[in-house]
């Protein structure tokens, strides 16, 4: 095969074209994603993209002519996916509407890929068609799934400036025909908003979120929550929601709750708690100064995000309480066994625009929250995509998608480790990372 010419084809992201050809990996410790030991000096084989056999180093047997790669030292984990971003907005400093465009979504997927995430879910701020069709345009490094646009009573849904990308409604009559709307575009969830934001709009009425469940359910489609509160999330369950954007953040989340969740075993919630990263760090984090934050973000956007965490911008004492309960709460779905998938709010107002490496460090808030290293990466990727439905994705397994990362140290060890990523493989190719790294640099 003109690998040359194969490149070109598939985007000039792939350093290794995914060849048909087969390629063994040999020698790394391997982490499979669903939270079962890790298999030392490890084996597996890739094949037309895909994983076909996994197993110890000597025991396989490679098909001829398969090339091999020594992974001698370094640990594999499957590929990340994140549940809950919003692409389009940021640019760089820049936060605005104007930016949502075919090029700015595309160079936002490119930033996921680099650090790992091969999926993500854009959460309900789509505009018009353009997600759509970006979703179906190959070329994109990172798969991009797309609630398009999400619901919530009229200009109450998410954060200027993204506000105007959801449908506001007023009544279940246009609430059931907006989602028909919607669903002739085939959105991969559907989002909602149920939150006064401390009382400066008015929070989806609930006949309102029954009927775009009941339509989006009529339809086949699974409907995923914005929530504060405990109370909406149980009358949510009530009315049959599928899973949460966030966890309870107002109080303490109690029995009834977590019986509530025991009846319903497919129920996921998406933890953000990057959102909530100046309460929990309570200073400057180490991240904040590693290469790959070098990687992604010019000097100007490294200052601010040090400013972010500087002692000037403390969080107040209420704001630490609210982050500890956040991660309490966490926890407690955690020891309950209720589904976790990891989800940032990248692009998002808390969010920032730390496309990619806010994926990485949700994984250690993840740890904070009372996690083992094993269970935040099984969040990060068998868990996050069964919640976007993403078969191909999620475990090293015969038969899924090559997408993986090869990491310097062990991720068990210290969940930190996931940062130091020596390659990113996307569909059986290696990912072009230096190529990424000139591209930005130049601007
Ligand atoms: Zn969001």
């Amino acid at each position: 095969m003109n690998s040359l010419r194969a490149a070109v084809v598939v985007g000039v992201w792939l350093l290794q074209p995914s060849a048909a050809s087969p390629t063994l990996f040999e020698g790394a410790r391997l982490i499979v994603g669903d939270g079962s030991a890790p298999i030392d000096n490890s084996a597996f084989i890739v094949e037309h993209n895909r994983f076909t056999q996994i197993g110890r180093k000597g025991r396989l047997k490679a098909p001829a002519g398969a090339r091999r790669v020594d992974l001698t030292g370094k640990t594999v984990i499957p590929a990340l996916v994140d549940a809950h971003v919003h692409l389009g907005y940021r640019k760089g400093m820049s936060f605005s509407a104007e930016n949502y465009t075919r090029d700015n979504l595309l160079e936002t997927l490119d930033r996921f890929a680099y650090c790992g995430v091969a999926a993500v879910l854009e959460a309900g701020t789509g505009r018009g068609d353009l997600p759509f069709q970006v979703r179906s345009d190959a070329r994109s490094s990172a798969r991009y799934l797309t609630a398009g646009s999400g619901f919530a009573m009229p200009n109450a849904g998410p954060g200027v400036p993204m506000r105007d990308a959801a449908f506001g409604v007023t009544t279940e009559a246009q609430a059931r025909e907006n989602v028909r709307t919607l669903i002739s575009k085939r959105p991969d969830l559907i989002k909602i908003w149920v939150d006064d934001r401390n009382g400066t709009v008015e929070k989806l009425k609930p006949a309102l979120y029954r009927a775009i469940i009941d339509e989006a359910h009529a339809n086949h489609v699974r409907v995923m929550a914005h929530i504060a509160a405990l109370d909406d999330a149980k009358d949510l369950l009530r009315a049959g929601v599928d899973g949460f954007a966030h966890v309870v953040r107002d109080r303490d989340i109690d029995d009834e709750l977590l019986a509530m969740l025991k009846e319903r075993a497919a129920v996921f919630f998406v933890e953000t708690l990057w959102g909530e990263r100046q309460a929990i760090y309570q200073g400057k984090p180490a991240w904040v100064d590693e290469s790959i934050a070098r990687d992604l973000l010019s000097t100007q956007e490294i200052v601010q995000l040090a400013d972010s965490f500087a002692t000037a911008s403390a969080p107040t004492p209420a704001q630490r309480g609210n982050a500890q309960r956040l991660l309490r709460n966490v926890g407690r779905l955690n020891t309950a066994g209720v589904k976790l998938g990891l989800g940032t709010d990248t692009g998002g107002v808390t969010g920032g625009q730390y496309f990619g490496l806010a994926s990485l460090v949700e994984l250690e808030l993840l740890v904070r929250a009372g996690l083992t290293p094993a269970q935040a990466l099984v969040a990060a990727t068998r868990n996050s995509a069964a919640i976007l439905g993403l078969e191909e994705l999620g475990t090293v397994a015969a038969g899924k998608s090559a997408d993986f990362l090869v990491l310097d140290a062990n991720p068990l060890v210290d969940i930190g480790n996931t940062r130091r990523i020596s390659s990113v493989y996307s569909r059986g190719g290696e990912l072009n990372r230096a190529a990424l790294r000139t591209q930005w640099a130049g601007r």
